[in-house]
């Protein structure tokens, strides 16, 4: 190598070490991330609040596209003034927030002065013409409910219209006639892949634009970009990312908008085991947003081979919060039964509490707990109601409730009027007096030779050891 080649090849790495690159925001998040975010429940009063201090900046032109059933304000968010137009929007479920928090994160970041990404941002706002519409169903949002308030699914309403939200989106997209389309979902916790345990922590697709023809150009770029971001990922979470279902949904909005031209990809956030409140996976999320944006602009994904698409594993959602494998089944047969939880918004309090449920009952080989327990052919016995009323939740003790369980009780009365965060949120399933019908069995206890083991109360194991 000659000294003036070496010395320009130096010079390049010198100044590639210096310039940020947009995977770097992985590492730099806490600088740009929408600190007022903290969990993954903002409403629709957190999205306007949010919006506020944009409204006297001149990079952000914000409005009210139109409102939803309960009359809150859907909004839009312009930035750039680019030739390729791109369209993302988040939440139409509206149990599903990553992508919210994610926008926000982006807008924290485009907003910053002096942000080490500002060559980037500048890139992204000359080429393209970005349209967001952070949260489209705030009326689910607000109750951690998929559907709007009609009890619509809005991904199944893109040609029946029978939803104000979808109207609204239609109608945006309609009038700006994007080049590109975002469709921003979250799966649930349970997906995974056929090989392993690992958890998916994003999954893509490019939707079909009709059930038979995998040709349109679009469909292809779609492809392209996702094999694009697939390899960037797989640096940061490798084996972690899998690609959505592929069922043609005439009705959902990825297929319609992939069916008019408009290079659309669906993202998924998903899971990873112990981020309940997904501010790790809204990390992943916003640093591929950033660079599908960055991607877009310079169109360097044209160069991907849109067959790799193909090699993207298929989520499987075979994972459960607990499984208790090898014991003897209340139906006296020896097997798996595994649990999965759901989370609910107590409509009087407002807080969330879990549920769980029996998700699987018999062989479960090609499933994985995020919890297992071997019962080594202990018996699952169904838990008793322990019928002696308690006056009040303060009544009982934590003491009480382990002796309770030891002697095979899973469930009680209270005289007291209770909500049902009140009553979920405990080692024991509480039942107000009056409410005993509606929900009862599904815990147990785990028994060797007349021994309690321990419960299985809500999904979740309640040891007695220390009695
Ligand atoms: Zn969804």
């Amino acid at each position: 190598m000659s000294k003036s080649i070496l010395i320009s090849y130096l010079l390049f790495f010198s100044n590639f070490s210096f310039c940020q690159s947009p995977k770097d925001l992985i590492l730099d998040f806490q600088s740009y991330k929408e600190s007022q975010i903290i969990n993954k429940y903002s409403t629709n009063k957190d999205v306007i609040k949010l919006l506020e201090k944009y409204k006297k900046n001149s990079t952000f032109e914000i409005k009210q596209l139109g409102e939803s059933v309960q009359k809150r304000p859907i909004f839009q968010v312009k930035l750039g003034h680019g030739k390729t137009k791109v369209l993302l929007w988040s939440q139409m479920h509206g149990d599903e927030p990553t992508a919210t928090m994610s926008i926000f994160d982006i807008f924290n970041l485009i907003a910053q002065k002096d942000s080490k990404y500002k060559k980037y941002i500048a890139h992204i706002l000359d080429n393209l013409t970005l349209y967001f519409i952070p949260m489209l169903n705030p009326d689910g949002a607000e109750l951690i409910h998929r559907r709007n308030a009609q009890d619509i699914d809005i991904n199944r309403d893109a040609l029946n219209l029978e939803t104000p939200e979808a109207r609204i989106l239609r109608k945006a997209g309609e009038q700006i006639e994007p080049d590109f389309g975002f469709n921003l979902h979250d799966q649930n916790k349970y997906y995974g892949f056929e090989k392993n345990a690992n958890t998916s922590t994003i999954a893509l697709l490019a939707p079909r634009p009709t059930d038979d023809d995998f040709s349109l150009p679009n469909h292809e770029d779609a492809k392209r970009l996702i094999v694009h971001l697939n390899n960037i990922l797989q640096e940061y979470i490798p084996n972690k990312v899998g690609k959505f279902k592929d069922e043609y949904e005439p009705n959902a909005f990825g297929e319609f908008f992939q069916s008019m031209g408009t290079t659309t990809i669906l993202v998924e956030g998903g899971y990873i085991r112990g981020d309940e409140q997904k501010q790790e996976v809204r990390k992943y999320h916003t640093m591929l947003l950033f660079e599908a944006l960055t991607a877009i602009a310079s169109m360097d994904f044209k160069d991907e081979n849109p067959e790799s698409y193909y090699d993207i594993p298929i989520n499987k959602g075979h994972l459960h919060d607990l499984i208790i494998r090898n014991c003897r089944l209340p139906n006296g047969v020896i097997g798996d039964i595994a649990f999965r939880k759901s989370e609910i918004k107590d409509t009087i309090s407002g807080k969330v509490y879990i549920k769980g449920h029996i998700r699987k009952m018999g062989n479960c080989d090609n499933s994985h707990g995020f919890l297992e327990y071997n019962a080594k052919q202990a018996a699952l016995v169904e838990g008793k109601l322990y019928k002696k009323p308690f006056r009040n939740l303060k009544s009982i003790s934590k003491t009480k409730i382990k002796s309770l369980i030891k002697q095979g009780y899973t469930d009680i009365i209270v005289l007291e009027k209770l909500s049902d965060y009140q009553r979920y949120n405990h080692d024991i399933s509480v039942h107000p007096k009056g409410t005993l019908s509606s929900d009862i069995g599904g815990n147990f206890v785990l028994k060797r030779n007349e021994k309690v083991l321990f419960g299985i109360v809500n999904a979740c194991i309640i040891e007695t050891k220390k009695l």
